[in-house]
C-alpha cells in the first residue's frame, strides 16, 4: 500500500552541498551531557538518499523522504555539508546537536562507512563536544560504534564510555502488532532490544521516539500503548524521550486516510492527557515533539481550538525546556477540553483493534487495486493474539 502511495513522490534533487538546519528548545538532563538545563539544540538533517524503508515501503506517517535527495549524493557532498554545518553553527553556543540523515546515519546506503568518520573527525576538530546521531537499529554493528567513537572521541574509545555520542531510535512502540500493523515500521521488539544491549555494553547513550497519534487506533488505546512503550524504553535504559506527536505529511497513508475521513490528527489534549497520566519518575524523561518544527513542513499539525492552540504549544513547550509539570497543570482550562473529553477521548471501538485493521486494509487494498490476497491476514491475525488485539 505504501509502495502505491509512494510512486507520485517527487524526484527531489535539492542542493548536495549545504545541509538542513533548525532548532528546537529542549532539556538537557543527562550525566553524559555538556551542560544541564533549557538549551536550543541545533538539528542538522544531512540531505542524503532517501531511508532504504521509506523508499520500499516505509512507516504510515513519515515524511522524511520529501528533504530528501534522489539524486546521487556522494562522499564529497557529505564532507561539504559538513563544512557548512561547522561555517554555520558556533560550537562555544551549541556544543551538543543533533546530527543525522534522513532516515538512518549508520546506513551506508545514506552515509557511507568511509566518510562517516571523516565528517565526525571534522565536527570534533571544529569543536563540537556532544553528538546525536538517528538510526534504524538493524544498521547498528560494533565495527561502526567503534569507528565513530574514534574519530569522535579518541580519548574515550578504548573504554567502556561513556561516549559522548548517543544513538536515537524510532521506536514508535514498543507493541510488535502496533509497529508492524499501525505503523510498519517493519522491525520488532527484540531488534530494539538488541541493539540497546549493545549500546549498553559498549557505552553508548540512546534514546527513544515513541509516536503519539497512531491511525486505526482510538485515542484512549494510542495513549495507553504509548504509556508502555514509555516505560519499555525508560526501563531498558533510554537516557531521554521524546513523544513526537504525528503532523501530517504528503504522500503518507496518515495524509491518505485524512482526505477521506478516516484518520485525524490528534488534539494536543491528548498529550497533556498522557504527560498527566505518567508517573514523575518516568514523565522526567520526557520531550514532547512534532508540534512545531520539521525539516520538511507538514500540512498540519496537532492543535487544540482557535483560542488555545498557541497557549497549549506554548505550555508544552515551557514543559520541554524545563521538566516544571505546573507549566502543564496550569495550562487554560478552554472549553475545548471538554469537547475533547466528550469527543476523541470517548471513543469506544465496536471491534477489536485487528478486526478494525483487516477491514481497513481491505478497503485501502480495493481503493488502491491491490489484490486483498496480498493482507496477510494469518500472520497478522496471529500476532494480534500474541499482543491482545484480537
Ligand atoms: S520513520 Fe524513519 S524508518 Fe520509518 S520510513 Fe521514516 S525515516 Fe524511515
Ligand atoms: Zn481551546
Amino acid at each position: 500500500m505504501q509502495q502505491v502511495l509512494r510512486r507520485q513522490v517527487p524526484h527531489t534533487a535539492l542542493d548536495p552541498w549545504h545541509a538542513d538546519i533548525y532548532y528546537e528548545e529542549v532539556r538537557l538532563h543527562t550525566p553524559e551531557d555538556p551542560r544541564a538545563g533549557p538549551y536550543v539544540m541545533p538539528l542538522v538533517t544531512l540531505r542524503t538518499n532517501p531511508c532504504r524503508w521509506s523508499a520500499s515501503a516505509g512507516c504510515v506517517m513519515c515524511g522524511y523522504h520529501l528533504g530528501a535527495n534522489r539524486a546521487p549524493v556522494t562522499d564529497q557532498h557529505l564532507v561539504a555539508q559538513t563544512e557548512d554545518v561547522i561555517r554555520r553553527v558556533n560550537p562555544v553556543v551549541y556544543p551538543s546537536l543533533v546530527f543525522t540523515s534522513n532516515g538512518s546515519f549508520l546506513d551506508r546506503a545514506e552515509v557511507s562507512d568511509e566518510v562517516r568518520p571523516v565528517m565526525l573527525r571534522m565536527l570534533r576538530e571544529a569543536g563540537f563536544q556532544f553528538l546525536t546521531i538517528e538510526t534504524r537499529p538493524e544498521y547498528i554493528t560494533s565495527n561502526r560504534l567503534y569507528a565513530m567513537v574514534k574519530a569522535f572521541s579518541p580519548d574515550t574509545a578504548q573504554g567502556f564510555g561513556p561516549h559522548p555520542i548517543s544513538v536515537s531510535f524510532g521506536l514508535e512502540s514498543s507493541d510488535d502488532f502496533v509497529q508492524q500493523y499501525c505503523i510498519n515500521k517493519g522491525r520488532r521488539r527484540e531488534d530494539y532490544l538488541a541493539a540497546f544491549d549493545l549500546l549498553r555494553s559498549r557505552g553508548f547513550p540512546f534514546d527513544c521516539y515513541v509516536l503519539l497519534g497512531k491511525p486505526f487506533m482510538t485515542a484512549q488505546e494510542d495513549v495507553k500503548d504509548a504509556e508502555r512503550t514509555i516505560r519499555f524504553a525508560a526501563d531498558h535504559g533510554s537516557g531521554y524521550i521524546f513523544v513526537m506527536i504525528t503532523n501530517l505529511v504528503d504522500y503518507s497513508l496518515t495524509s491518505y486516510l485524512t482526505e477521506r475521513g478516516r484518520y485525524t490528527l490528534p488534539s494536543l489534549w491528548r498529550a497533556v492527557e498522557l504527560l498527566g497520566r505518567l508517573p514523575p519518575e518516568y514523565r522526567r524523561l520526557i520531550q514532547i515533539k512534532g508540534i512545531s518544527h520539521a525539516p520538511v513542513s507538514p500540512r498540519n499539525y496537532a492543535r487544540t481550538c482557535d483560542l488555545c492552540t498557541e497557549h497549549v504549544k506554548g505550555a508544552i513547550n515551557f514543559w520541554n525546556q524545563t521538566g516544571e509539570f505546573e507549566h502543564i497543570r496550569a495550562i487554560y482550562p478552554c472549553a475545548c477540553r471538554n469537547g475533547f473529553r466528550k469527543g476523541e477521548w470517548a471513543v469506544q471501538a465496536e471491534a477489536s483493534l485487528c478486526q478494525r485493521i483487516v477491514s481497513e486494509y481491505q478497503i485501502l487494498a480495493e481503493e488502491l487495486d491491490i489484490d486483498s490476497d496480498l493482507i496477510p491476514e494469518a500472520d497478522l491475525r496471529t500476532l494480534a493474539v500474541a499482543e491482545n488485539w484480537a
